[in-house]
């Protein structure tokens, strides 16, 4: 039994080692995306949720590139779609399609737009409106319960995001109908469009008004794989929605942008592609 424990320890910790590598080559890939670009992208959105995103694909999620039409995966919803060079990037390294199409990210006639598409392999629903994601996730966790579905819903929203107020309508709804297969991430990254999200509309104690309104909540360093994926599993063994307040900082990873707006949307140069790289490879 013991020796057993230890096989299933190891086996773990390989696979956070392994999720860890992929992060940093799906960071390096956003960052080659945003040099590539011929306008800009919303690099500090895109870095503060790259953990969170794979290691949901890559760790906990039920899905396959090779199975499109698997109607009992589990469903990921990128509510705050301006992060989509995140999505794209996991996508790829998944398997959905091939790494070289980043480089293609907001060209006319790419599947890769600025904002997630149902034409991009792997995308589950078209987001970017902001507030709309719960909404759409909450559709398909009462389809997956009507057909009796083991299915699982995540969606991921902006801390900035939750200034709209469908947001708190759609977590009424949830809560009032126990969706047990529906988990809400909130990127909290502490910024928004226009500045500190404390400064625009103040959220504290979030963790707080989520719980307020039915939902279990729990919170997370964002950026730690290992509490990331603690959490998910404490979801699955809930009544009903349960919502992961991840902490984060906005453009992880590259230190001219963390824990500020500088990488809102922008297109990097050749020098700051360069030097991020280079803090990458020294950070990993
Ligand atoms: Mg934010």
């Amino acid at each position: 039994m013991r020796a057993a424990l230890e096989v299933a320890d190891q086996q773990y910790m390989t696979e956070v080692h392994m999720l860890r590598s992929k992060i940093k080559a799906i960071r390096k890939s956003v960052l080659e995306m945003s040099a590539a670009a011929e306008s800009g992208l919303h690099i500090g959105a895109s870095l503060s949720c790259v953990d969170i995103i794979a290691t949901l694909y890559f760790m906990k999620m039920r899905h396959s590139p090779y199975r499109p039409d698997w109607r009992d995966r589990d469903r990921f919803i990128l509510s705050k779609g301006h992060a989509a060079p995140a999505l794209y990037a996991v996508l790829a390294e998944a398997g959905y399609f091939p790494k070289e199409e980043l480089k293609t990210v907001r060209a006319l006639n790419s599947r890769l737009q600025g904002h997630p598409d149902l034409r991009t392999p792997g995308v589950d629903a078209p987001s970017g409106s902001l507030g709309q994601g719960i909404s759409i996730g909450i559709g398909m966790a009462i389809a997956a319960k009507q057909r009796g579905s083991k299915s699982r819903i995540y969606v991921l929203i902006g801390d900035g995001e939750c200034d709209e107020g469908q947001i708190w309508e759609s977590l009424a709804t949830a809560a009032n109908l126990k969706l047990d297969n529906l988990v809400l991430i909130v990127d909290r990254n502490g910024w928004q469009l226009d500045g500190r999200t404390e400064e625009i509309k103040r959220k504290v104690p979030l963790t707080g008004k989520i719980k307020s309104f039915g939902w279990e909540a729990y919170s997370v360093n964002g950026h730690d794989i290992e509490k990331i994926l603690d959490v998910l599993d404490l979801c699955e063994l809930a009544e009903g929605p349960v919502a992961i307040i991840a902490h984060t900082l906005k453009g992880k990873g590259v230190q001219f942008m963390e824990d500020t707006n500088e990488g809102h949307k922008m297109r990097l140069s050749n020098e700051q592609y360069m030097d991020a790289l280079k803090e990458l490879e020294e950070a990993y």
